[in-house]
């Protein structure tokens, strides 16, 4: 029987905060990082699964030992008993009721168990010689549903209610995979807006976006009202009136604050306002929402769980979500989260970047394109041009659409000469990194 015989982790970090890429209202320097693990297994061929939890520098030494942790729970398992029951391990990993107090189901350790869930997934993935989007899109509703931990939302979605949207979709399961071959996914871009460049960067960069086959750029917001409000001017010159503007507020604002701050970016049409607020702040969403409206209000890159995500679309607080591959606990979370946003008709943009976030993420959106929604159209996933030459299945992107993977697996695996160079502190790139950038 072949067993998983480690469960190896890395601290991977690079040096982004020196250009002020990733640069926003909350997080002005960011070193984006990646608590990087990979679960080892004794097959003849190297079989291996590789998940990370993205971070943005200090603290990913400790989201790199909470991966540890998970070691006595994973190493000596059978891959076919966790391969062929995706959901029980999720289930196994995530009720580790000593564990579970550090949450229950968020935060660091929560995060941690994402990512294992992740790397088992991409080994089960690579073990049948699928990408995950059509590994998953190979399974039957009930194998689905099977994947699912109902618990705390059956008030929102039942297996059944869940079930019976997957058979909804099941017998258009092969067009759509035809479909998402030949057409790909729609993908927004963020890489002209950091906060930290100036306002001929933006601009350049936003026609670039256009050129290269963008309909939607995101522009960060919140350090300084008449600075957002010129940004915004500028950018929607730039673009031009058919492309569309979102913003985001990276958590900048009191619920007052929020409704005061986008009155005079009214004009702009914004396409939506991404996290205005705190993200556990289900009623001060709904707030904001109500005081902005017709504005579209969006969250969820720092949404926790499937219960606040419940709690989101109950309190009808947002008008679209962003769903994070590396925040919750895994694909088998994901799932639920986006039944969830499925059953209440919410649309899903994908919040991607950081490091290895857009190869993960395109997965679930085109999984939920294939077996849930059929809508790919009327959303987009992000997309940030930077980091993704670490990567062994680096995301394609053809005229502002990500193109299906073919390759087995998440996507995840990173090049190990880049994993080498970039372990922190003593990888070659920290060792020779200006002080500006560490600590
Ligand atoms: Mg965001």
């Amino acid at each position: 029987m072949v067993k998983i015989t480690a469960l190896e982790t890395f601290d991977v970090r690079f040096p982004t905060s020196l250009a002020h890429d990733g640069s926003d209202a909350m997080n002005p320097d960011p070193d984006y990082s990646a608590a990087y693990v990979v679960l080892k297994t004794d097959a003849p061929d190297g079989l291996a699964g590789y998940g990370l939890v993205f971070t943005i520098g200090r603290g990913n030494d400790i989201q790199t030992a909470a991966l540890s942790a998970l070691r006595p729970l994973v190493v000596g398992r059978g891959v076919a008993d966790i391969a062929d029951n995706l959901g029980a391990f999720a289930r196994d990993l995530t009720g580790d009721s000593q564990l579970r107090w550090l949450g229950p189901e968020k935060g660091v350790m929560h995060m941690a168990i994402g990512a294992v869930i992740n790397a088992a997934w991409d080994l089960a993935a690579r073990r049948a010689n699928k990408p995950v989007w059509r590994f998953i899109a190979d399974m039957t509703p009930e194998q689905i549903v099977e994947q699912i931990d109902f618990r705390y939302i059956t008030d929102a979605l039942t297996p059944e209610q869940a079930l019976a949207i997957l058979r909804e979709a099941e017998p258009h399961k092969q067009a759509r995979i035809a479909q998402l071959e030949a057409e790909g996914y729609p993908a927004y871009t963020t890489s002209p807006g950091w906060l930290g460049y100036s306002d001929e960067k933006m601009q350049r960069l936003a026609i670039q976006a256009v050129a290269d086959g963008f309909r939607t750029i995101k522009l960060k917001v919140g350090l300084r009202m008449e600075d957002d409000l010129r940004r915004c001017r500028l950018a929607r010159e730039a673009v031009g009136p058919d492309i569309a503007i979102a913003v985001d507020a990276n958590q900048r604002w009191d619920v007052q604050t929020a409704i005061e701050w986008l009155k005079p970016l009214k004009d702009i049409g914004l396409a939506w306002v991404e996290e205005p607020t705190n993200p556990d702040d289900v009623l001060g969403h709904a707030a904001i929402r109500r005081g902005v409206s017709p504005t579209p209000i969006s969250t969820g890159e720092h949404g926790q769980n499937r219960v606040l995500f419940k709690q989101l679309l109950q309190a009808q607080a947002v008008d679209l979500i962003q769903i994070d591959a590396a925040r919750v606990g895994g694909v088998n979370e994901n799932l639920a989260i986006l039944l969830l946003a499925a059953r209440f008709g919410v649309r899903v943009f994908p919040h991607a970047g950081g490091v290895g976030l857009c190869e993960l993420v395109q997965h679930l959106a085109m999984a939920d394109f294939v077996t849930i929604t059929g809508k790919k159209e009327d959303r987009a996933i992000e997309f940030v041009d930077h980091l993704h030459e670490h990567f062994e299945d680096p995301v394609t992107i053809a005229k502002g659409r990500y193109l299906a993977p073919t390759a087995a697996g998440f996507s995840a695996r990173m090049h190990e000469a880049s994993v080498r160079d970039h372990l922190f502190p003593d990888g070659i790139v920290w060792k020779d990194a200006p002080k500006t950038a560490v600590g």
